[in-house]
């Protein structure tokens, strides 16, 4: 999931699976869609 996270008085939009940051809540979700770094145990 996206979580909101305010750094250098912005903020930022993580991807949760991999730890990117982005600066765009819709480019996060559109990230975190393709991400392919999704914790197996996540899915059990
Ligand atoms: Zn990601």
């Amino acid at each position: 999931m996206v979580t909101a996270t305010e750094r250098d008085e912005m903020t930022w939009y993580r991807c949760d699976a991999c730890g990117l940051l982005l600066s765009d809540q819709t480019d996060a979700e559109q990230h975190e869609e393709h991400c392919d770094a999704e914790d197996p145990s996540y899915l059990q």
